[in-house]
């Protein structure tokens, strides 16, 4: 007979359900307790360590010493295989049995040779199941046993191989998680048997703990509340943990509550596996390959069992690497992907920083990562995919439309340290009006574990209610914590239609947006930029990598358009389409979202240098290779040439090499993307329509440089006192004030070293002031003018600077070496502007955008450090003032005064970051228009608008007989332009076509005269593809 109902307590009746799951209490005689049954250890145990990464094939020649449960190997970074031997009891026929095995350090287990799944128990994988019931009339050893199946013998004996990597979910860092890695970390073993498992008790358990989270979670004030809490509190008078025949009841119980089904108005949330791996943050790069092996091999696995389980996989690169290392592993991958299981999203080679990489190579991510995707998985990705990221450009809706893709994921604005940011589902308008849809999971997190907290969080937290009813729910243990778990499918499924939560189904990110789509006409519109309002240390901190990656982008703009030139030229020539994309990919790599950003170890850093330096000197051979070949036949009088890559003609003086190796200053005017002989050097002064530079020091130590242009003087420590630009008599310098200023502030975050600064760092401004009688006149005048200074930054850092003037320019150079020695400093440089405006301009990715220069709002003040590309500026009407750098990213401008941000120090991750010489270049250049428009020879392309620009020139990627180029420009004032675009090309036929160089079928252009006629819109980007006739003979 039941017992009669009584009255119940809220509390005592929660807590009583609690302890009946409790890992902790009472597991003498409840439930959790009997999850496990008997259990027995391996047969024999055997290892040995490595500090190598190897091949299982390798690996499992070496030589295995005896090992046992308790052993701590290392150190960081050594891997330990591990040779397993068991024999399941023969007492254990019909049961399910499991390999128990906890160890600090990421496992990965082989069986037969190939990896079967990971082992990590900061991500809850702590067993690998060995069989689902043991097998007993199977007649001999069996040769394979997938997970599924059971041993085909008698004898159930097995070997299976464990490899453990001597680092941490997220690496080893010592003492804390983003402290530099301790690379004398030890790693133990600390259980190695075989158990039982019972299903039943863990189906009960998952249910018994999710009646407790909606108990919890909706409350004493909701009536389902109520039945949660009293169908678990029945289930657990009905279960007697002992008396395996009263579970049914109890799952009936279960069973009765989740099948009471919710209203036709329910949010619905879409669930999806995922996996966010860090290409490279916390560990090396190489260590990301085994991390993407043990965490797919594991989604594989749940997808074998669970068929209806979607796992979404970004990043071409970490595929490719997969593809390499682990083919059987891949070729399962892919198998999967076919039965719409393992869904490859994102479209891009990396998940790449949103700030930092340029236009063009933003193009080139998803041009190498959705060719990838098309080639191996048969379709490309629809939906961009960047969950992690500091910041997102305001051109990516344009660059995501020219690569077919017109939605997003992401989630990091939920990082916003200041304003909360308004959305969850919305349209993103661009910079040139492109719209795309944009989904942030509402939960504001990628790795969910699928607990009802979360299930009403998303629900709750959605800033969209009555606009959105659908929601992302990814879910999974990322980087090494190898994705989802079996626990985590069984509560969303249950949680699939019940009344008082959100519907859960598991669904693939194409199925979310098809229903986001399908009811948009209620969603808003953010226009511009994503400013994550944290991590803005990111664009300054590892000046080293920033300079790298502004250099190699130019080395391989370079590269690409010599070659194309010496393609239409030269019959011989062989465009080096191989070793491009080799090129192109390393600097891919790079961008990575912890990499180009510098929030990485110093071993990253290392890595990501060797990357730079592959691309400098394979760069740099090709540049040589295709200018030898452009300019075959044609020498100048002393045999020399000069190509001008820039889409503009440039008369500058350059440094000419001579005999000896010594150098000599020339002026030289080369056309647009193009080139022309040396000028001989008797000619020189009859070249020289503009004044020579005259330098004058004056008594007390100051210097005045002048080009009839530009006049600068500079203080007798190096500091600017007056910029006039000579024909309007205007002067650049606010009044009373000085520019060059070093300042220096205590640069101390709360948490995130390499990654934030923090607003409080501007109260801690620190001039730093020089010696008079420093300066000293550099080059005389003539072609050139220059005078240089040293300057004390502190007792360990110095600085040295030549501040440069050339003939005919309309721009100050400085060139700048410090050697930096610092802990948590922050050094920049300002330039009071004599100029007022509420907003300054910065470039961005094909064009340019504009920040307040004032904190009005928290909206402005959180933007106190942004960045940008090669310029800023900060005009008024008529005048203005910008400020160019060579490699810099960080910057600001607030009132007046221009501030480039050039070094930070800070010692986590890396303890040496930036520590060392640096070498780079700022420029200061007044003007009278309202934007600082870039300002037998022969020219390949020329542009009749200053206002568009044509920044590539490539071979196509799929190109007949590797005859055609693709050519992209863009309008970089921000106006509508028709111009002509003239060829000096053979070119047959022009047609206009997306980012990833698919023709338009409309796009054919009608070329007149060696020109085509060109329409843009504001900060509109165009790609040309030009078929070339066939090669002269
Ligand atoms: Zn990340």
């Amino acid at each position: 007979m039941a017992a009669a109902p009584a009255l119940k307590h809220w509390r005592t009746t929660l807590e009583r359900v609690e302890k009946f799951v409790s890992p902790l209490y009472f597991t003498d005689c409840n439930l959790r307790g009997r999850l496990f049954g008997a259990s027995c250890p391996v047969a024999v145990l055997s290892s040995f360590l490595t500090p190598e990464r190897l091949p299982y094939q390798e690996a499992v020649q070496r030589d295995f010493r005896p090992a046992q449960v308790g052993d701590s190997f290392g150190p960081t970074w050594w891997t330990c295989w591990f040779r397993v031997e068991l024999t399941i009891p023969e007492a254990w026929v019909g049961q399910e049995v499991h390999l128990c095995w906890e160890s600090d350090g990421e496992g990965l287990v082989w069986r037969d040779g190939e990896p079967v799944q990971g082992l990590t128990k900061e991500g809850e994988k702590t067993s690998y199941v060995l069989t689902d019931r043991l097998g007993e009339r199977d007649p001999r050893r069996f040769k394979r046993f997938s997970c599924l199946s059971f041993p085909s013998s008698r004898d159930y004996s097995l070997t299976l191989y464990v490899e453990v990597a001597c680092n941490g979910l997220l690496g080893a860092g010592k003492g804390s998680m983003i402290a530099a890695p301790d690379p004398e970390k030890m790693f133990q073993l600390s259980r190695a048997e075989l158990a039982v498992f019972h299903r039943d008790v863990h189906m009960l358990l998952v249910d018994l703990e999710l009646l407790l989270g909606i108990a919890k979670g909706l409350g004493k004030d909701n009536q389902r509340s109520f039945q949660a809490l009293y169908t678990a509190n029945q289930m657990v008078n009905v279960c007697d943990p002992d008396q395996p025949e009263t579970f049914p009841v109890a799952q009936a119980l279960a069973s009765r509550f989740f099948g009471q089904h919710g209203g036709e108005s329910q949010h619905t949330i879409h669930a999806t596996g995922h996996c966010h791996i860090d290409t490279a943050w916390l560990w090396p790069f190489k260590e990301t390959v085994r991390k993407c092996a043990r965490s797919w091999v594991t989604a594989l696995q749940l997808m074998e069992r669970n068929p209806e389980f979607i796992f979404a996989c970004s990043q071409a690169q970490q595929l490719e690497w997969v593809k390499s290392r682990y083919p059987g592993l891949y070729s399962r991958l892919q198998e999967f992907a076919c039965r719409g299981q393992f869904v490859p999203v994102g479209g891009t080679w990396v998940e790449m920083d949103g700030n930092l990489p340029s236009g063009e190579a933003m193009v080139r991510q998803f041009l190498q990562g959705q060719n990838f995707f098309l080639q191996e998985f048969g379709k490309m990705c629809s939906e961009f995919w960047l969950p992690d990221t500091f910041g997102y450009s305001a051109q990516l809706p344009q660059i995501m439309h020219g690569c077919g893709i017109r939605r997003f994921l992401s989630q990091k604005l939920s990082w916003n340290l200041v304003n909360s940011f308004p959305h969850h589902t919305f349209f993103w308008e661009g910079l040139d009006g492109s719209r795309v849809l944009v989904h942030f999971p509402p939960g504001d997190s990628y790795g969910m574990q699928g607990s009802v907290e979360e299930v009403l969080k998303t629900v709750a937290n959605n800033r969209d209610k009555g606009r959105a009813n659908h929601s992302a729910f990814l879910f999974g243990f990322g980087d090494g914590g190898g994705g989802p778990t079996q626990t985590m499918l069984d509560r969303l499924k249950r949680l699939s239609n019940t009344d008082g939560l959100p519907r859960v189904q598991l669904s693939s990110p194409r199925q979310l947006f098809s229903a986001l789509e399908s009811d948009s006409e209620q969603l808003c519109t953010w226009v511009g930029e994503l400013f994550l309002e944290l991590h803005n240390g990111t664009y300054t901190t590892h000046a080293q990598i920033k300079k790298g990656n502004r250099e190699c982008e130019r080395i391989l703009h370079d590269v690409e358009l010599l070659s194309s030139l010496a393609l239409a030229r030269s019959a011989q020539f062989l465009y080096p389409a191989a070793q491009l994309q080799h090129l192109w990919r390393l600097l891919l790599l790079n961008q990575f979202h912890d990499v180009v950003t510098g929030s990485c170890i110093q071993m990253v850093a290392e890595e990501a240098m060797c990357h730079y330096e592959d691309i400098r000197s394979h760069g740099n051979t090709l540049l040589s290779a295709a200018a030898a070949a452009l300019c075959a036949g044609e020498p100048g009088p002393e045999g020399l040439l000069i190509v001008n890559t820039l889409p503009w003609k440039r008369t500058e003086v350059m440094a000419l090499p001579k005999p000896g190796g010594a150098h000599s200053l020339a002026l030289v005017t080369v056309p647009s993307m193009g080139y022309a002989p040396v000028p001989p050097p008797t000619s020189l002064q009859p070249l020289l329509p503009q004044q020579p530079v005259f330098v004058v020091q004056e008594t007390d130590g100051s210097v005045t440089l002048d080009n009839g242009i530009i006049r600068v003087k500079l203080d007798p420590t190096g500091r600017l006192t007056s910029l006039v630009l000579v024909a309007s008599g205007r002067e650049a310098i606010a009044e009373g004030a000085v520019g060059n200023q070093f300042v220096l502030f205590d640069d101390v975050p709360l948490y995130w070293d390499a990654w934030d600064v923090m607003d409080y760092h501007l109260e801690t401004r620190k001039p730093v002031l020089g010696q008079a009688g420093t300066l000293a006149v550099g080059t005389e005048g003539g072609l050139r003018g220059s005078a240089w200074f040293l300057l004390q930054i502190s007792p360990n850092s110095r600085l040295s600077q030549e501040v440069v003037l050339d003939v005919g320019c309309p721009y100050v150079r400085f060139h700048t070496e410090v050697h930096w020695h610092e802990a948590h400093k922050f050094l920049k440089v300002e330039f009071p502007a004599r100029v007022r405006s509420s907003q300054a301009t910065y470039e961005i990715q094909f064009g340019h955008l504009q920040r307040p220069t004032h904190y009005n709002t928290s909206w402005d003040w959180a933007r106190f450090e942004v960045w940008a590309h090669r310029w800023m500026d900060l005009s008024e009407h008529g005048f203005g003032l910008a400020l160019l750098n060579d490699c810099k990213y960080g910057a600001s401008v607030r009132g007046s005064i221009l501030s480039l941000s050039l070094l930070r120090a800070p010692k986590a991750p890396d303890a040496t970051a930036d520590t060392g010489r640096h070498e780079f270049t700022y420029a200061l250049m007044p003007h009278k228009a309202p934007s600082p428009a870039p300002a037998t020879s022969w020219s390949a392309f020329s542009v009749s608008s200053p206002a568009v620009l044509l920044e590539t020139v490539k071979q196509a990627e799929s190109s007949p007989q590797r005859r055609s180029l693709v050519l992209r420009l863009y309008e970089a004032h921000g106006s509508h332009v028709d111009c002509w675009l003239h060829l000096s090309l053979p070119v047959q036929e022009a047609i206009l076509c997306d980012l990833l160089e698919r023709p338009d079928p409309a796009g054919h252009l009608t070329l007149r005269d060696s020109r085509l006629k060109l329409t843009f819109s504001p900060f509109q980007v165009l790609s040309l593809l030009l078929v070339l006739q066939p090669p002269p003979h």
